[in-house]
């Protein structure tokens, strides 16, 4: 059960409504985020919302049935849109596209793909100056001192970062350089993390964990949001599978799914969804059909020299077609009646 309470309630008409609500045995939990007060009242699943609506401080009741509660539709039907600044969204209706390398290596790098981005009328940039890597030999990222010079390149360019952040103690220090904080497929359930980033204000972008299921990965969205965040986008990226033919298997059956259960923006990852670059401006486009509301995907100079995923990278050239292919399924698929 979410109880949405009205504006301006005070700390202690909170206290009165949890001690009445809690004595029909009803577990209660208070989440503040930027948008809103909630009480998230769990157990009793018979319970009659009427015996309390009346009550001071309400202003709405929603019954919830789903394990995840503040992400989900079942409340909130209009979809949630992720407002990034001068005119730049995430949201349902619209295609987001997210390109850049998976890792930042070099000032000039920054400034050709900055460049690069700005020819296909890209403004969200993608790049990672802290990896997580499978080898802790491989490269890991140009760490802070990385991110500020991306963040100045990017500023000054009017282009969006989203990269990730893999520990808690990096949230405070990366938070002033940042539009999108990644939240990556290895930290999907880094509950502190998630804890962590519920109390920032900045967007959140969720991989689906390696091996996670749809549902644990709504979980992991209902742990920013309940922890005062709700600026957040689902992202599928392909999932562990007995598969090998590919690195990852990309679920783009996930996509219908999600936008079914919640109303937070999903994007598509096809590179790291299936790791080949030649196959990844396929599933992009499989990805914009089936009803994603952004792409996100990996692109240099010279991907044969990436330090990372080069292999699943996109030269510039198959980048800027991708982008327009990408626009022109996203108008093909607007003309669709889809259920
Ligand atoms: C990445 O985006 O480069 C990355 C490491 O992604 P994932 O967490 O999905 O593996
Ligand atoms: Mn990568």
């Amino acid at each position: 059960m979410i109880i949405q309470l009205s504006k301006h309630t005070d700390a202690s008409e909170r206290e009165v409504l949890k001690e009445k609500i809690g004595a029909f045995g009803i577990k209660v939990t208070e989440v503040s985020t930027q948008m809103g007060d909630y009480l998230i009242g769990i157990g009793n699943k018979d319970f009659d919302i009427r015996k309390i609506g009346h009550l001071k401080g309400i202003q709405d009741i929603h019954i919830v049935s789903d394990d995840y509660k503040l992400v989900s539709k079942k409340w909130k039907v209009k979809p949630t849109s992720i407002d990034l600044g001068d005119g730049i969204r995430v949201e349902d209706g619209a295609m987001a596209v997210i390109a850049g390398p998976c890792s930042i290596e070099s000032e000039e790098q920054i400034a050709r793909v900055i460049e690069h981005l700005k020819a296909c009328n890209i403004s969200m940039m993608r790049g990672g100056v802290f990896k997580p890597r499978s080898s802790p030999y491989a490269f890991r990222g140009l760490g802070l001192e990385g991110l500020k010079l991306w963040y100045a390149h990017a500023k000054a360019a009017g282009i969006k970062i989203v990269t990730e952040v893999m520990q808690v103690s990096q949230i405070d220090e990366m938070l002033d350089y940042v539009d999108v904080f990644q939240v990556g497929a290895r930290n999907t359930q880094n509950f502190n993390l998630l804890d962590e980033l519920g109390k920032v204000d900045k967007a959140v972008m969720i991989k689906r964990g390696i091996s996670g299921t749809i549902e644990e990965l709504l979980q992991s969205a209902e742990y920013v949001f309940s922890g005062g965040n709700e600026k957040i986008i689902l992202c599928e990226r392909g999932i562990r599978t007995y598969e090998r033919a590919s690195r990852n298997t990309l679920d783009l059956n996930a996509v219908p799914i999600l936008k079914s259960k919640s109303h937070l923006p999903v994007v598509v990852d096809p590179s790291h969804g299936i790791g080949i670059r030649e196959f990844v401006p396929q599933m992009a486009l499989a990805g914009v059909m089936s009803g994603a509301d952004g792409i996100i995907y990996e692109a240099h100079e010279n991907p044969d020299k990436a330090y990372s995923d080069g292999q699943q990278t996109l030269n510039f050239q198959q980048s800027a077609l991708l982008a327009d292919q990408i626009k022109k399924t996203f108008a093909l698929r607007k003309t669709f009646q889809l259920l």
